[in-house]
C-alpha cells in the first residue's frame, strides 16, 4: 500500500476550516483504466474546484490514494498512475473560498481500517445531530470539518458491523444539509445525494462500467453516455452485479438555481436543460426586460458569454468579445483579500480599445455578489474610451448568504444587501444598472420554481439551516 502523509478523519485529524464547494467523480467497470479516466474527468470538472485535487482506486485488494494541492493538469504524474492501479476510482477537485490549502482538508478521505474512501460536494450548515453522535462515540470532533464528520459517521457504523452500504444508510439521517457524494470500497461504487437534490450527480454509462460525475461534460471527456441524475435521496451502489438504487429518504428536487447562473459549466446538462441554452435564455430575457440603445453587447467573460450572446440575438445589438481574458488565471473569487481581488482583475481581463473606443456599451455578466469584479470592470472599459456603460447582471440581486456550498460570503459582504440598485449602479460607475427579474430567470428556464433552491435571491432555504438563520436578515 502506498501511504501518503494522510491520516484517517476517524483520527480526527482533518481540520475544521472552510466550506467547500467541489467537484467529485467516480467511476467502475471491469478492465478501465479507472485511475485514468478519473484524472480526464475531474480535469473536464476543474472549474468546480481549483485548490486541490485527489482519486482513490482500487484493484480489489486494497486502497490507493493520491492528492495534493494544485489544478489537476498539476497534480497527477505518469508514476502516480501506475500506483492507482484497478478499475474502481473516486475523485474529487476541493475548492475553498478562504484560501485554506491545508493538505489536510484534501479528498477522497480514506478509513483504510474499513476500507472505504470518501468524496463529498456540498456543506452541511448545521452538524449538532452528527456531531452528538460522534462524541457520544468518543470521537473528538473538534478538528473535523463537514465532510470528515460524515466520513467519521459511517466508519463508525462499520466499527459495529455493519456493511459499508448500511453504514451510510445507518448514517444518512445524521447528515443534514447539502450533500452529493461518491464513495468506494474495494468492490464497490457508491453515490447519494441529499433529500433536495440541491448540488448535482449524475450517472452515466462508459462500455459495460458505470461513471457517477458532478456534472454530465466529465462523461462527454471520456466518451461516456449520460444515464440519467441521481435522485434527491437516492442512494447507488455500483458492483459486478450491475446498478442498484436504493431510496433512502423521500426526495424533492431543488437543485440550486446558481448552478444555471454560474456554477456549472455551460456544456452540462442539468434537470435536463443544456446549461448553455438557459444562459442563453436569461440573456433573451433580459432584453424583453431592459432594453437600452447601444452600440455594442460586451460580455464579461466567461461565464456570461451566452447570456450576452442572447441578450445580443434578441435586442439586435451587435456582439463583440472586447475583453480578453488570460486563460491561465484562475477564479479571482477564490482570493481571500479585497486587494490582491482588485489586482487580480486586471491581470485577468484586457479590453480590447477599438471595439469599444466611441462605443454605448452593455457590459454583461451572470452575477455581482461582493461587487468588487463589476467596479473594476466598468472602469476598465470606461479607460479603453466608451462613452456610455450599460450593466446587464443575468441574474436577480444576490441578497442572501449561501450555505449549501456555493460558499458566497456573509451577508454583510454582499453589496445588494447594503446598497439598493441605484446606489450600486452609481458605486459601479455604470450609466444603468439592470437586473434580470426573478420571474425572469425562472421564465428562462422553462422549468417550474418549486425544483430550484433559490436562496441566494430569495432567502428562502429548503433545508434546514438550524441555528444559522440567526445571521440572516430579511432585505425588502
Ligand atoms: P464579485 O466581484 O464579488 O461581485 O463577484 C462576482 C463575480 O464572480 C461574477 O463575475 C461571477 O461570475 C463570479 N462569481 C459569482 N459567484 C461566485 C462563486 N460562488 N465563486 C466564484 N465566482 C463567483
Amino acid at each position: 500500500m502506498r501511504l501518503t502523509s494522510y491520516q484517517t478523519p476517524r483520527l480526527g485529524v482533518v481540520l475544521a476550516g472552510p466550506r467547500e464547494k467541489c467537484g467529485v467523480f467516480g467511476i467502475y467497470g471491469k478492465g478501465l483504466e479507472a485511475a485514468r479516466l478519473t484524472f480526464y474527468g475531474l480535469w473536464a470538472l476543474q472549474h468546480r474546484g481549483q485548490e486541490s485535487s485527489g482519486i482513490v482506486s482500487s484493484d480489489g485488494s486494497q486502497l490507493y490514494r493520491h492528492t495534493a494541492p494544485g489544478l489537476v493538469a498539476t497534480v497527477y504524474r505518469e508514476e502516480d498512475f501506475e500506483q492507482l492501479v484497478g478499475d474502481i476510482a473516486i475523485g474529487h477537485n476541493r475548492y475553498s473560498t478562504s484560501g485554506g490549502t491545508n493538505i489536510r482538508y484534501n479528498q477522497p478521505f480514506v478509513d483504510y481500517e474499513n476500507g472505504f474512501a470518501f468524496a463529498h460536494n456540498g456543506n452541511l450548515p448545521i452538524w449538532d445531530k452528527l456531531e452528538k453522535f460522534l462524541q457520544s462515540r468518543g470521537v473528538s470532533t473538534a478538528k473535523l470539518n463537514d465532510s470528515g464528520m460524515m466520513s467519521a459517521a459511517i466508519g463508525q457504523y462499520m466499527d459495529d458491523g455493519l456493511d459499508l452500504l448500511e453504514a451510510v444508510i445507518k448514517a444518512y439521517p445524521l447528515f443534514e444539509g447539502a450533500f452529493s457524494a461518491v464513495m468506494m470500497d474495494k468492490n464497490r461504487l457508491i453515490a447519494f445525494r441529499d433529500s433536495r437534490g440541491i448540488r448535482p450527480l449524475s450517472i452515466g454509462k462508459l462500455g459495460h462500467g458505470y461513471v457517477i460525475a458532478s456534472e454530465t461534460c466529465a462523461f462527454d471527456t471520456i466518451g461516456a453516455k449520460f444515464v440519467r441524475d441521481v435522485k434527491p435521496g437516492e442512494l447507488v451502489v455500483i458492483s459486478k452485479q450491475g446498478l442498484t438504487s436504493h431510496q433512502v429518504v423521500k426526495g424533492q428536487q431543488k437543485l440550486d438555481i446558481f448552478e444555471f447562473v454560474y456554477f456549472a459549466r455551460p456544456d452540462s446538462i442539468l434537470l435536463a436543460k443544456r446549461v448553455n441554452l438557459v444562459r442563453q435564455n436569461f440573456g433573451r430575457q433580459m432584453a424583453k426586460e431592459s432594453l437600452v440603445r447601444a452600440d455594442v453587447v460586451v460580455p464579461v467573460p466567461d461565464s456570461s458569454i451566452p447570456a450576452a450572446i442572447g441578450y445580443s440575438q434578441a435586442s439586435g445589438i451587435p456582439f463583440d468579445a472586447a475583453l480578453i481574458k488570460n486563460r491561465y488565471i484562475h477564479r479571482t473569487f477564490i482570493r481571500p483579500l479585497a486587494e490582491m481581488r482588485e489586482q487580480d482583475v486586471n491581470m485577468k481581463l484586457n479590453p480590447v480599445i477599438e471595439s469599444l473606443k466611441g462605443k454605448r456599451v452593455v457590459l454583461v455578466d451572470d452575477s455581482i455578489v461582493r461587487g468588487t469584479t463589476m467596479r473594476q470592470v466598468v472602469r476598465m472599459i470606461r479607460e479603453a474610451g466608451a462613452t456610455e456603460v450599460h450593466l446587464m447582471i443575468s441574474s436577480p440581486p444576490v441578497r442572501y448568504p449561501d450555505f449549501y456550498g456555493i460558499d458566497t460570503p456573509k451577508q454583510s459582504d454582499l453589496i445588494a444587501t447594503r446598497m439598493s440598485v441605484e446606489e450600486i449602479r452609481d458605486f459601479m460607475g455604470a450609466d444603468s444598472l439592470n437586473y434580470l427579474s426573478y420571474q425572469g430567470m425562472i421564465a428562462a428556464t422553462e422549468l417550474p420554481e418549486k425544483v430550484f433552491s433559490t436562496s441566494c435571491f430569495s432567502g428562502v432555504y429548503p433545508i434546514n439551516i438550524g441555528k444559522r438563520a440567526r445571521e440572516i436578515s430579511k432585505v425588502t
